[in-house]
C-alpha cells in the first residue's frame, strides 16, 4: 500500500492552535467539566428572520442555479449602494466580486497578485488566516508587532521600517480579530501617507466587523480616507458577522477593475460562484432595515464592559477597552513567572491558558496563535451569566497562583 505523499506548500502552514485548542475543550467536554470555550469567531445571534425568508423564498422561486462568476447583479448592485451609503465610495459592478466568504475573498487576492517572496505587512496580533494564504500563494508574511502600548495600531514609523522594496501589500484589519482595536481616519491618515509616496505597494482592508465598533465610535476604511490611494485598494467586507450569517458564505470585495478581474479568474477555478441562495440573502441583508445592527451593537457593548471590567479588576491581568469586534485581548504578563499549585511555573501565554483550561475549564486563545504574546484572546459573543462564571473562574485561577 502505498503512503499518501502531501504536497509541500502544505509544510507552511501549522495545525491552528485555536483547532487544537477546541478539540481538547471538547475532549474535556466529553469527560463530563463544564468547559466554558470563549473561542467563538461567531455572533451568538441567529440570522434576522427577514433575510431567512428572502432565502426561502429565493429556493421557491428556482434561483437555485450557477449564478454569475463575481456575483448576481442585484448583490453586487446592493454591495454597490452600500460601499456608497456607508463611505461614499463608488463601486461599478467589475470592480465588485462576491465570494464563498471573506476568506475566499482573501485567498483570491493572495493568489492573484503574489509572485514566490513577496511580502505583506500585517500588523500583529493578526487574524491567523491571513499568514497561511499569504504562505500558500507563495508570498512572505511580515508581522509587525502592534502591542497595548500604541493600542494595537500600527504607528507609521513601524510601517516605514517594514517596508522593502519586495513589499507588495500592506493588511489591515480594523477592528481587529483578535485586538477588537479600530483604526480613526486620523490613525490611518499617517500610514497612507507613508504610502501615498510608494507607487508598487497596495492595501487591503479587512472591515469585516465594521458594524461591531462601540460608543459612537466613527469607523473609517482607507480608500475613503485617501482617495488617492483607491485605485490600489482592496476594500473588503462581509455579512458574517454583521449579521450573523458566519454558515451563509458570503464575503465581498471592491477594487480596481484589472485586480477583481484577476481574483474572479481563481475564483472560476475554484469554486466558480457563491451559493446563489446565500447570495440572495445577502441582497436582503444589504437592502433591508439596518436596524438590527444597532440592537446588537448594544448587547455586545454591555458585554465588552463586562469583560474588560472583569479582567482588570484581576490582578496581573491587564486589558484595554476594544473599540469593536467581539474579542477582548488582554494582557497576562502580570502572571508569568508565578506558580501553580501544582508546581507548574508559568512561563507563557500558551502555559496560562493552558492552566486555565486544565484546572478552571475555561478555554482561551493565547496571543502566541496570533503572532502576539503575552496576551490572550476571549470572545465575548456569549451570554453574559456564561461570562460572568468564565470570570470568577479566570479570578480563581490568578488567585491560586504563587
Ligand atoms: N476577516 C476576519 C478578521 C475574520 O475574523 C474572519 C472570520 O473569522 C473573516 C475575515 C472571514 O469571514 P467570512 O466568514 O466571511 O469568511
Amino acid at each position: 500500500m502505498s503512503e499518501f505523499r502531501k504536497a509541500s506548500r502544505i509544510n507552511a502552514i501549522e495545525v491552528s492552535e485555536i483547532l487544537q485548542i477546541g478539540a481538547r475543550a471538547a475532549a474535556l467536554k466529553a469527560q463530563g467539566r463544564p468547559v466554558i470555550v470563549l473561542g467563538a469567531g461567531e455572533p451568538d445571534f441567529d440570522t434576522p428572520d427577514a433575510i431567512k425568508q428572502a432565502a426561502v423564498e429565493a429556493i421557491w422561486s428556482g434561483e437555485t442555479k450557477y449564478t454569475a462568476l463575481g456575483g448576481t447583479p442585484a448583490l453586487k448592485q446592493a454591495i454597490s449602494k452600500k460601499f456608497q451609503r456607508d463611505h461614499g465610495l463608488v463601486y461599478t459592478p467589475d470592480e465588485i466580486i462576491v465570494s464563498t466568504g471573506a476568506k475566499q475573498v482573501l485567498y483570491n487576492a493572495f493568489m492573484a497578485s503574489l509572485e514566490p517572496g513577496d511580502e505583506v505587512i500585517v500588523p500583529a496580533p493578526y487574524w491567523t488566516s491571513y499568514v497561511d494564504i499569504i504562505a500558500l500563494a507563495g508570498g512572505r508574511p511580515v508581522p509587525v508587532p502592534c502591542g497595548a502600548e500604541t493600542g494595537f495600531r500600527m504607528t507609521a514609523d513601524q510601517l516605514a521600517q517594514a517596508l522593502t522594496p519586495r513589499t507588495r501589500w500592506v493588511l489591515f484589519n480594523s477592528p481587529s480579530n483578535p485586538s477588537g482595536a479600530a483604526y480613526l481616519a486620523a490613525d490611518y491618515a499617517p500610514l497612507l501617507e507613508v504610502l501615498l509616496q510608494l507607487p508598487d505597494v497596495w492595501v487591503m482592508a479587512d472591515d469585516m466587523y465594521e458594524h461591531i465598533t462601540y460608543a459612537g465610535f466613527e469607523f473609517a476604511t482607507p480608500a475613503a480616507v485617501e482617495p488617492r490611494l483607491r485605485s490600489r485598494c482592496l476594500t473588503i467586507n462581509g455579512v458574517s458577522k454583521a449579521y450573523a450569517m458566519t454558515g451563509w458564505r458570503i464575503g465581498y470585495a471592491g477594487g480596481p477593475a484589472a485586480l477583481i478581474k484577476a481574483m474572479a479568474v481563481i475564483q472560476g477555478q475554484s469554486t466558480s460562484c457563491a451559493s446563489s441562495v446565500s447570495q440572495a440573502a445577502a441582497v436582503a441583508a444589504l437592502n433591508g432595515s439596518q436596524e438590527i445592527l444597532d440592537q446588537r451593537r448594544a448587547s455586545f457593548q454591555a458585554r465588552r464592559d463586562l469583560v474588560v471590567e472583569g479582567l482588570n479588576a484581576i490582578d496581573g491581568i491587564s486589558c484595554p477597552r476594544p473599540e469593536g469586534a467581539f474579542y477582548t485581548f488582554a494582557s497576562c504578563a502580570g502572571v508569568l513567572g508565578r506558580q501553580t499549585l501544582q508546581g507548574r511555573t508559568l512561563e507563557t501565554d500558551a502555559d496560562f491558558c493552558a492552566y486555565v483550561l486544565e484546572h478552571y475549564d475555561v478555554a482561551m486563545v493565547p496571543g502566541r496563535a496570533f503572532g502576539l504574546s503575552p496576551y490572550f484572546r476571549i470572545s465575548y459573543a456569549t451570554s453574559e451569566a456564561e461570562l460572568r462564571e468564565a470570570l470568577a473562574r479566570l479570578a480563581q485561577a490568578v488567585e491560586q497562583l504563587r
